[in-house]
């Protein structure tokens, strides 16, 4: 990004804020993409491995829009924003660093409410809390939804469902051999799930413990972190990095459906289209892993979190997923494509309700 003012034209950002304080050697920017659904949220990141600021920028304003194409898609009712400290996510003195935050996040009004991200957590979310109500992740003891890695695991297995139901014409994961990386929060949730509807499973991660732990659990086959995309069966979830998809992993799998949690899974665009070029069908990334955010931001619209109707909200990624491979089939472009035109499509719908003021 060369100049500021020029990216927020071309890709028609409404607001980007710059927020500094001398003593405490604190600087963020929140931006602010669209606001047609509603107010846009997205969550803080902590980073300062950045070249620039301008580079810092220029991630808040993308992961911003991000977040308004995954609402958009979620059929969630909230814009997309989002907030970056450039700072070390290590440091220690959070407190003022948040609340300070939380100050300049309450001067917007509510325009952008913030939540958890790269280098933050839930404690750091409490301090921004102290300051302003717009903060959505929380834990359960201040209203919150607490941990929301079981509900992103739930809708990464609704995806599936839906992918299977494509390629094999049933929902059912029952003796489908998933390949799983990455066994963080996301990935321990989901071959929990996909062992109860008795797929097959084969598992890894870089830190042994957490594949001793689920292999004594489950009784799942394990392989070293280099050979998991070697694994042949029929879904690779990817749970771990981002640029997963790429030149050099591209002809090693071995699969039919790739749908994971992990964000940005294809390293450039193309690769979504050179994955089904393989017959490979590809559940975008952000359609797939919503189900935290959708569970999480549910109360927003209705005041409480309710387990029940969250949970409802985050299986309907399963229509989500169909409503994308209609789109796909109808404009004849890839999966992750079809998934912004579904985003956009439906931006562009609620905007002709919007001009209709109350
Ligand atoms: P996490 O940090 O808890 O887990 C990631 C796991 O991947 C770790 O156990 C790590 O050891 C492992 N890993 C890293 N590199 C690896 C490699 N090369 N091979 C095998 N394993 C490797 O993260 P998480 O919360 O489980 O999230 C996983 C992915 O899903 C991330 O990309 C995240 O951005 C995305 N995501 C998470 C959520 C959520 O609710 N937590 C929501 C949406 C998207």
């Amino acid at each position: 990004m060369d100049a500021i003012f020029s990216y927020m034209q071309k890709y028609d950002y409404e607001n980007l804020f710059f927020c500094q304080d001398k003593e405490l050697n604190f600087q963020a920017v929140i931006a602010i993409h669209d606001t047609t659904l509603g107010p846009a949220t997205g969550g803080c990141r902590m980073w300062n491995r950045y070249d620039s600021e301008m580079d810092a920028i220029e991630d808040a304003l993308r992961l911003a829009r991000g977040m308004t194409y995954k609402y958009a898609a979620a059929g969630v009712n909230l814009g997309g924003g989002k907030a970056i400290i450039i700072g070390d996510p290590n440091r220690r003195d959070r407190e003022p660093v948040f609340r300070v935050l939380g100050k300049f996040i309450n001067r917007l009004g509510g325009r952008y409410i913030t939540g958890e991200d790269v280098g933050t957590t839930l404690k750091d979310m409490e301090y921004i809390r102290m300051e302003t109500e717009h903060v959505v992740t929380l834990p359960t003891y201040l209203g919150g939804a607490g941990d929301i890695a079981p509900m992103t695991a739930f809708g990464v297995v609704r995806a599936m469902q839906a992918c299977c139901r494509k390629v094999y014409g049933s929902d059912s994961l029952e003796g489908k051999r998933v390949a799983v990386q990455g066994l963080g929060a996301v990935g321990h949730n989901i071959v929990g799930q996909l062992h109860e509807l008795g797929a097959r499973l084969t598992v890894t991660d870089l830190d042994p413990g957490k594949v001793k732990a689920l292999t004594t659990e489950y009784g799942v086959t394990a392989v070293p972190a280099e050979d998991i995309m070697d694994v042949a069966g029929d879904i690779f979830c990817p749970c771990a990095l981002g640029k997963v998809i790429n030149n050099d992993t591209l002809d090693r799998l071995k699969c039919k459906i790739v749908c994971g949690s992990a964000n940005n899974q294809l390293a450039e665009e193309k690769h979504g289209r050179l994955l089904e070029d393989r017959g490979m069908v590809y559940a975008p990334d952000y359609i797939a892993n919503a189900g935290g955010t959708i569970y999480d931001t549910d109360r927003l619209e209705s005041g409480a979190v309710n387990h029940d109707r969250g949970r409802r909200k985050v299986a309907g990624i399963y229509e989500n997923m169909q409503q994308v491979f209609e789109i796909a089939e109808r404009d004849n472009i890839p999966t992750y494509l079809a998934a912004d035109r579904m985003a956009q499509e439906r931006i562009d719908r609620i905007a002709a309700v919007k001009k209709y003021r109350d």
